[in-house]
């Protein structure tokens, strides 16, 4: 007599073969207004036997981590931020830790995240290949105790975001103008650096604790980091005159920051920065104004996230 396979005992091929319950969380306010298709194109292009799925739409700031909470409650696999790095930042803050998945359709202005993944820039592209994505699990980093999935800023870049905040003109043109305004105004200030193994006392433009490489529009602030090693990329712009930072914005778009002269970098598990005065800081493109110092953690390897199939056999 034939034994059962013992997968089969196990409930293991019954659930490998039912469908997985995906939750999306549609930010319909996101930058680019791509997402109002989102339903149209899940029900277009989602594979369906695959995937059973649900929508939920935020109103206020702060709701898609609740609504991430309800999805986990409600006992979806996979929850997905339709949205920008600040709505991914919101949802993956409620999967920390849990076996829920995360997924991504990139309706940002920027999308710094969703690029590296490579989910591209299309909601319908971004649907399809959620159909073949694989499962990955990816570290988090935290600032006094608040999650970032991909890059932290203090500095010039965190008063860019503190002077995107409120705005309803969203997009390339309005965050250059804000940078430009933002890169004449901002006064550099001394900043004590301490990371594993070394401190370092600098005058400071900017300093990007990096998870991920990118921010939106391709501007890769760290691109050696990776997302599963455990470790933060450092990258410190020293202060300089200005146009040497305008200068550099081409070699930005194809790797190649870490060789202008005011740019320092390091890999390092843990970072404390401490200034003077207060910190214009963001988390995810997400701004802050924060007083007293600002200490970085790893939490390695601590979310589940669905990476596009061509990306996924690539270092993340
Ligand atoms: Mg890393």
């Amino acid at each position: 007599m034939q034994r059962s396979h013992p997968y089969m005992k196990s409930g293991f091929l019954t659930e490998l073969l039912s469908p997985k319950r995906i939750s999306f969380i549609v930010n319909p306010k996101a930058g680019t207004n791509l997402q109002k298709h989102i339903r149209e194109s899940v029900e277009k292009y989602l594979n369906h036997d695959q995937f059973e799925y649900g929508f939920k739409y935020t109103e206020h700031a702060g709701h898609a981590r609740e609504l991430a909470l309800e999805a986990l409650a409600e006992g979806y696999d996979i929850v997905t931020a339709v949205g920008g790095d600040g709505s991914i930042n919101e949802v993956a803050s409620a999967l920390i830790g849990t076996k829920a998945i995360l997924g991504i359709i990139p309706a940002g202005s920027g999308n710094g995240l969703a690029m590296h993944l490579g989910y591209g820039r299309d909601v319908e592209g971004a649907v399809r290949k959620l159909n073949t994505a694989q499962e990955k699990i990816i570290d988090v980093g935290l600032m006094n105790g608040r999650p970032f999935i991909n890059l932290a800023g203090i500095g010039f870049d965190g008063l860019v975001s503190n002077m995107m905040k409120g705005s309803n003109w969203r997009g390339f043109i309005p965050y250059f103008l804000k940078s430009v305004e933002a890169g004449l105004k901002y006064t550099p200030s001394l900043c004590t650096i301490e990371m594993d193994d070394r401190v370092l006392t600098e005058k400071c433009f900017a300093i990007t604790i990096a998870n991920g490489p990118m921010y939106g529009y391709n501007f890769q602030i760290a691109p050696d980091a990776r997302m599963d090693d455990g470790l933060f990329e450092v990258v410190i712009l020293k202060d300089a005159p200005r146009w040497q930072y305008f200068a550099a914005v081409p070699a930005t778009l194809i790797g190649k920051i870490y060789d202008a002269g005011f740019v320092e970098h390091f890999t390092t598990k843990r970072v404390r920065i401490s200034t003077e005065g207060t910190n214009y800081t963001h988390l995810d493109g997400e701004g802050l104004v924060q007083e007293g110092d600002l200490t970085f953690e790893m939490k390695p390897k601590s979310l589940h996230i669905l990476v596009p199939q061509q990306k996924s056999d690539w270092n993340i």
